[in-house]
């Protein structure tokens, strides 16, 4: 089944991956052109590092 995800930030980031490992054929479309910030840092919470170790992206 092919999946078309309408926006790059983390909820469909990590969709994206979940997806995929399930073998999905994945596509994620964004409006920007390149990753943007605002200057902030991001605190992780423990259930957010949870997902992201789930994920296989953690340690990155
Ligand atoms: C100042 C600030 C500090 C924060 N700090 C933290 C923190 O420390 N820890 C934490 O867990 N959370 C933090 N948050 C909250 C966190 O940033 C959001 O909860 C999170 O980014 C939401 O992710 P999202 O993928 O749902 O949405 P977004 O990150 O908003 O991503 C949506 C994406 O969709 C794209 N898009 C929209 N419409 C379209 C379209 N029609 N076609 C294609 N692409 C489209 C947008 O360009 C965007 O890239 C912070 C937020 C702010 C504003």
């Amino acid at each position: 089944m092919k999946i078309n995800i309408l926006g790059g930030g983390v909820a469909g980031i990590s969709s994206a991956i979940a997806l995929k490992k399930k073998g999905f054929d994945v596509t994620v479309y964004e409006r920007h052109e390149s990753e943007t910030n605002i200057g902030a840092g991001i605190v992780l919470w423990p259930n957010a590092s949870f997902i992201l170790d789930k994920l296989g992206i953690l340690k990155e």
